[in-house]
């Protein structure tokens, strides 16, 4: 199923910075930068959605996520992060060509 590419943005626009969600992912620790928590990933994704190009920070970020959705609850936005990452992967697996080792174009829909 495609994702929907505007209720995507909608979504991951409605953050509001607060930094609940990081207190509860299992993720925060693991890298060196705010994209291995959740309000990193929500943003990231927004800055991918809004500049077209994927970097391997972005991907580290991504398919970090475990998809626990320990976020989700304590959201007050309700920013479904879980099945936003996994809407992300799907977008990446159906545009992004490794092979290619390029950054890639994220087609409107
Ligand atoms: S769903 Fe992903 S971003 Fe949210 S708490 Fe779990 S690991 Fe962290
Ligand atoms: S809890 Fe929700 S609104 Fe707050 S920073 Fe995290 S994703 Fe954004």
């Amino acid at each position: 199923m495609k994702v929907n590419i505007k209720l995507l943005y909608d979504e991951v626009s409605k953050c509001v910075y607060c930094g609940f969600c990081e207190a509860v992912c299992p993720t925060i620790n693991l890298g060196t930068h705010r994209g291995y928590g959740p309000r990193g990933r929500v943003n990231l994704i927004k800055d991918v959605l809004e500049n077209k190009i994927i970097t391997e920070e972005f991907l580290a970020s991504i398919y970090s996520c475990l998809l626990c959705d320990a976020c989700y609850i304590v959201c007050p936005a309700k920013i479904d992060t879980g099945r936003i990452v996994r809407d992300m992967r799907s977008i990446i697996r159906s545009e992004y060509n490794s092979d290619k080792n390029e950054k890639i174009i994220i087609k409107e829909r």
